[in-house]
């Protein structure tokens, strides 16, 4: 960490205040706590008290006379009178002491540094000792000193700075990075041929997928600093410190070029600007201190600006046209080698018991980005340390799978015996046409013990290798194999429940996509009709279509479902005795692999 200069200014400004206060204090205040020890008394009580002999110490003045009384602890004041002749004999007579001082007055230099001096010195050591604490704190932005001041983290080169060869898969990324890597350890090649590196570079991709790592690691791999920010700190507390903490780290950036300055989120503050009345000022100030801080360097200035978000189409089009963020490199959700390769990364960090089956976990976990995968290993060891084992094992880590995936195992949750039987059915029938159907991936594993996610059961399914297209029948028969839960139920005891409703809805929608989206109705052929908006954070589709076409959609998404059920349904009849062995079986078991279901499934 490079520590940041303290501000100066507002150090100068602190010092004057303090001075104010101590002038203040001297001027006004101090000498109105001395005069409120002195009580003011008149002519008469100053000559009554004279004539009882009650007179302590008495000093006359130019203009009044000081007196104590006979203790000596209070301190009178009268004014003088001029024609009293005999005032100091019947003084002297009463036994008054005359005094020289009465108001005992310190040695003037003691009193100087007592009120001058020692406030200085105090507020100034408070002064110091606090920005010094806030500073540590703050990582050099304190709200009291150094307001605007940006907060960026920096990571100068270090011996343990992440590499390429720590961020598992992501080949592509890797391979469109390394030009980056290439022109900050020898721009001089680049210039020569005329040729301008990109000053920013768009990192797109679904949270997890490894964006923050790779831009260490251009940052590692060169040998650069790093400096990091989120997109989401730009926009804080007060107008317009957005756009001055932008200042500072381009400021800072250029000091340390060449560098990386990796802004994480920047949707946060390059959202698309809308002509809104009342929109958000702070961010829109951000957003243009940005983008005036880009045009302003150079393209072979030598600082590189990485760029994170999972939504590229909500970025501002200024912010994505040449000469800004032109370049965008995908960061993909992993694939089963990827998988593979982040599960073997990780655990390298952890003890593992004998040979582990990366690819078998890998293919169970399908659809979970790097920061899942992580989370699997790291579960993985704590699942071992719980049962008590010194190292992790294929079970731990299959185990780790369904916690992160499905959510921890609900010990204490108890069904009664028949939903537990209707469980079983459900999970067999979606298990059964799912295996009778030639296209559908085998199942893994079938369990009716409940999970916090709030499922009673779960088919995990395998799917082998990646899949990138679907045909029209592989989707049909996902379809069926979804309500094939349901016409189990109903099958066996003639009764349906609410257990089926997360496969109803995923139905629902699988179904609307191939007639609205795939263009795989015989009616409607290649025609959309709905856009989708976000591709990266699952994808909402949004209607895009008369009202009349909305309600055929309808029709033939309700009619694509039931021939789906009945399909199912047709299915789990024809192999009525193999579901009662197999739901038979799970429900003794409460849990059976993919291998004893099949086993069962081809026994004669
Ligand atoms: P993002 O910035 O895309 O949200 P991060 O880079 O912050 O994701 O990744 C979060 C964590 O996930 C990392 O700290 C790392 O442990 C893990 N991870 C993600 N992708 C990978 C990968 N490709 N290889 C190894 N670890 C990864
Ligand atoms: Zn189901």
């Amino acid at each position: 960490m490079n520590e940041a200069k303290p501000n100066k200014k507002p150090f100068v400004l602190y010092v004057v205040i303090v001075l104010g206060i101590t002038v203040l204090l001297n001027v006004l205040i101090m000498p109105m706590i001395a005069e409120a020890q002195i009580i003011e008394v008149d002519y008469g009580t100053f000559m009554s008290m004279t004539e009882k002999g009650e007179i302590g110490e008495v000093q006359i003045q130019n203009n009044r006379i000081l007196f104590t009384d006979k203790s000596g602890e209070q301190i009178y004041e009268t004014g003088k009178m001029d024609d009293d002749d005999g005032l100091v004999q019947r003084l002297y007579n009463s036994g008054a002491k005359f005094s020289g001082e009465i108001i005992e007055e310190t040695s003037p230099i003691l009193s100087f540094i007592l009120s001058w001096i020692l406030p200085l010195v105090v507020f100034y050591g408070l002064g110091y000792f606090l920005m010094k604490r806030m500073n540590k704190r703050g990582g050099g932005n304190t709200m009291m000193f150094n307001m605007g001041k940006s907060n960026a983290k920096v990571y100068v080169k270090s011996s343990n700075g992440i590499r390429f060869s720590d961020v598992a898969g992501e080949d592509e990324a890797k391979e469109n990075l390394a030009e980056i890597v290439d022109y900050l350890h020898d721009p001089q090649k680049f210039r020569e041929i005329g040729a301008s590196i990109p000053k920013g570079i768009l990192l797109v991709g679904p949270p997890g997928t490894g964006k923050t790592m790779l831009a260490k690691a251009v940052a590692g791999e060169a040998s650069v600093p790093f400096f990091s920010m989120s997109g989401s700190e730009f926009v804080e507390m007060f107008v317009g410190m957005g756009a001055s903490k932008v200042r500072d780290l381009f400021r800072q950036a250029k000091e340390k070029a060449p560098c990386i300055v990796f802004i994480d989120e920047i949707d946060a503050i390059g959202k698309k600007r809308d002509g809104n009345l009342g929109g958000n000022d702070e961010r829109e100030q951000t957003l243009n201190q940005l983008l005036t801080e880009m045009d302003g360097f150079e393209g072979n200035g030598g600082v590189i600006i990485l760029a994170a978000t999972n939504r590229p189409d909500s970025l501002d089009p200024a912010l994505t046209r040449p000469g800004r963020f032109d370049r965008r490199v995908p960061v993909e959700l992993p694939d089963l080698k990827g998988r593979e390769e982040i599960l073997k990364v990780h655990a390298k960090k952890i003890k593992v018991y004998g040979n582990i089956d990366y690819n078998r976990i890998a293919r169970m976990a399908s659809g979970a980005s790097g920061a899942e995968l992580a989370n699997i290993v790291n579960e993985a060891a704590l699942h071992a340390v719980r049962a008590g084992r010194r190292s992790v094992t294929q079970m731990d880590f299959e185990e780790s799978i369904e916690v992160v995936i499905a959510g921890y195992q609900k010990k204490n949750a108890i069904l009664t015996d028949k939903e537990k039987m209707i469980v079983a059915y459900h999970e067999i029938g979606h298990a059964l046409v799912a295996a009778k159907q030639t296209h559908s991936a085998p199942v893994q594993k079938i369990t009716i013990v409940p999970r916090t996610s709030g499922a009673l059961g779960y088919t995990m399914q395998v799917e082998e290798g990646n899949r990138y297209l679907m045909t029209k029948v592989e989707l049909e028969n996902r379809i069926a194999t979804l309500t094939g839960g349901r016409a189990a139920e109903e099958l066996a005891c003639g009764c349906i429940t609410t257990g089926a409703s997360n496969d109803i809805e995923q139905a629902t929608k699988l179904a609307r996509a191939m007639i609205s989206r795939y263009g795989m109705s015989e009616e409607f052929g290649m025609v959309a009709f709905e856009a989708q908006t976000n591709r990266y954070l699952g994808g909402e589709a949004v209607a895009d279509c008369s009202a009349e076409t909305h309600s055929a959609i309808d029709r033939m998404v309700v009619e694509l479902v039931k021939k789906q059920y009945g399909k199912a349904s047709d299915i789990l009849r024809e192999n009525r005795r193999k579901l009662d062995t197999l739901a038979q079986k799970l429900y003794e078991a409460e849990s059976i692999t993919g291998d004893e279901f099949m086993s069962i499934l081809e026994a004669e």
